[in-house]
């Protein structure tokens, strides 16, 4: 079994809250999310940083992370913000080795409790994780929105 957390979810040998999957890439909820229906979009090549991922991979991690953003708005999350974020590499505060783009909405009004959750993830305490149930309902949300669009 591989070492690598995202290598587990990308086998299945980790449960993970899946919004899409295809050839070359993985969707699925952060288990501590930094807004509501914060998404990770992964390669299934394990890279640890942006630069060894061939660039039509990488290209079709943003482009699937823009649909993902799409499919937010639609459902009234992230509608007056979004960010879409790689930290690449330890000093970019990047705590898990396989390259992943986070799609995080934010909400008006939301900086004192992200930066509560922000500090948690800087030094990779991270903090409760959000229940599976939630989750996963938040999975078939944006599932059905991308099967929409
Ligand atoms: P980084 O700081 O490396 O850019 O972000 C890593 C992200 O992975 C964090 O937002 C963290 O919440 C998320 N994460 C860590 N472990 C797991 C896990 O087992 N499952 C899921 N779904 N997300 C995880
Ligand atoms: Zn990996």
């Amino acid at each position: 079994m591989s070492e690598c957390i995202f290598c587990q979810i990308i086998d299945g040998q980790l449960p993970a809250s899946i919004v899409h999957e295809d050839e070359r890439c993985v969707a699925f909820m952060d288990i501590h999310p930094l807004g509501r229906g914060h998404v990770l979009v992964i390669p299934k090549q394990h890279a640890v940083q942006l630069p060894e991922l061939d660039a039509e991979t990488a290209q079709h991690l943003f482009s699937v992370a823009r649909q993902v953003l799409g499919a937010q708005r639609a459902l009234g999350w992230g509608v007056n913000g979004t960010h879409i974020l790689l930290n690449d590499g330890k000093a970019a505060n990047q705590m898990v080795p396989h390259v992943h783009v986070h799609v995080i909405p934010r909400e008006k009004r939301d900086a004192l409790a992200t930066l509560g959750r922000l500090a948690l993830h800087v030094t990779g305490l991270f903090g409760p994780s959000k229940p599976r149930t939630r989750l996963d309902e938040q999975a078939s949300r944006l599932r059905e929105q991308l099967r929409e669009a």
